[in-house]
């Protein structure tokens, strides 16, 4: 669908996160789809946009949910995800969280450490409740993504190695607080490769072979997240080849597949819309000065990530010249492109930041007490606001009383 930008950016103002729902389902169905012939699950990991109506909306496609906080977990469940296809990740967990977990009855917790376990058997214990779990394992294969958001390596912080997982898997098959129903590895964020995806689904699908042959019956078989999306011209994984890639390795198993994408599910279904402030010149420096900043949209500042940038209805036929477009943060790194080629801009004019829709508003702050943006779904031709922009009373909200 065509949205239109400028009528949302009067009716709501800017800066302003706009969603295509749309685009989401068809993300979502083509993954879903490439699953087809073996029992799968889809779980959208939540911390790509936890927007509710975001996590409702795949809900509804029959989604569940991949949270690495027990937030998200809260999140996933008021946004209407049936609890049977919730999972907890992430590699630290409080005991309250865990409680909060059992109770609420999710598919698993996902166990990154040999500590973690013994607190999740300890919590299980005390509450009376067998905790489902999950392992995830570490294979040591190198994902070719950046470095921040690359996890399947040793040096990462993130899983355990083979043998620790074996040997807390037979830990867990002993304990009667504890029932390993499930392994997971998730290798690294924006994969544009397949092949190390499949070495890691063999790795991975050996070591299942190896439980089994101990009674150890894993259920589910959850590959993490990761697939790439184009933000400027990486070249992706083809969406069938990675599905029959996983079936392939799997076939022998009788599992049920878990897929849990954020980024490839939402990243090219949002925009971050922004209006010019205004211009000037340092030097033979230009800058383009908007109202959005490093606080809505970090991606550019933490991982010096490219966004395309989009001038809306510029007229201005006059030659284009390099400029950094920037935020009035005070930081040198609040940036949102640099060199790009704009014709000169005038106040009000407006910018449309693509690939918004994933690690956009969730990793937004309060920086600079600058209030979050507002965001609005569109859907079937028709938008709606999502979320109401932050007010100055929502920032102080916490602070007032101890004045
Ligand atoms: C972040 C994360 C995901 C989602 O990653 P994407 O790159 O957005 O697909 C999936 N699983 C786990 C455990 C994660 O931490």
């Amino acid at each position: 669908m065509s949205i239109d930008f400028k009528a949302l950016a009067k009716q709501y103002g800017t800066p302003l996160f706009v969603y295509d729902f749309d685009y989401m389902t068809k993300q979502y169905n083509e993954l879903k789809d490439a699953f087809s012939g073996v029992k799968s699950l889809i779980a959208y990991a939540v911390k790509a946009n936890s927007n509710l109506s975001v996590i409702s909306h795949f809900g509804k496609l029959g989604s569940g949910a991949d949270c690495v906080s027990i937030g998200e977990v809260q999140r996933a469940l008021s946004a209407g995800i049936d609890n049977y296809k919730i999972i907890f990740s992430g590699v630290g967990k409080r005991d309250d969280e865990i409680k909060d977990a059992l109770e609420a009855n999710i598919l698993m917790l996902n166990l990154e450490s040999e500590a973690e376990m013994r607190h999740v058997e300890s919590v299980a214990k005390r509450e009376g409740k067998v905790a489902r779990i999950s392992i995830r394992v570490n294979p040591n294969v190198d994902p070719k993504t950046h470095p921040y958001i690359s996890t399947g390596l040793h040096e990462n912080k993130f899983g355990v190695e083979i043998d620790m997982a074996k040997r807390m898997y037979i830990y867990a098959k002993n304990s009667k607080w504890l029932d390993p129903v499930g392994i997971h590895f998730h290798i690294g964020s924006q994969l544009t490769e397949l092949s190390p995806i499949k070495e890691a689904v063999e790795i991975i699908a050996n070591l299942v072979r190896s439980l089994k042959a101990i009674n150890i019956d894993i259920r589910f078989f959850d590959v993490g997240g990761g697939l790439g999306v184009v933000y400027d011209k990486e070249s992706l994984i083809n969406t069938y080849e990675y599905a029959e890639t996983i079936k392939e390795a799997t076939k022998d198993l009788d599992v049920t597949i878990v897929c849990e994408p954020g980024r490839f599910l939402t990243a090219n279904g949002g925009w971050l819309i922004t209006s010019v402030l205004y211009e000037k010149v340092n030097g033979d420096k230009r800058f383009v000065i908007v109202d959005a900043a490093m606080n809505d949209l970090i991606r550019p500042s933490l991982y010096k990530a490219y966004h395309k940038v989009e001038l809306l209805d510029n007229e201005n036929t006059k030659e284009s010249l390099k400029a950094d477009i920037v935020g009035p943060i005070c930081e040198s790194g609040d940036w949102l492109a640099k060199d790009l080629l704009l014709p000169p801009t005038k106040s009000g004019d407006l910018i449309v930041i693509h690939s918004a829709g994933a690690y956009g508003f969730t990793m937004a702050s309060n920086y600079n007490t600058r209030g979050r943006a507002a965001e609005v779904a569109c859907e079937g031709g028709k938008c709606r606001k999502i979320r109401d922009r932050e007010n100055f009373e929502d920032q102080i909200r916490l602070e007032k009383a101890y004045l």
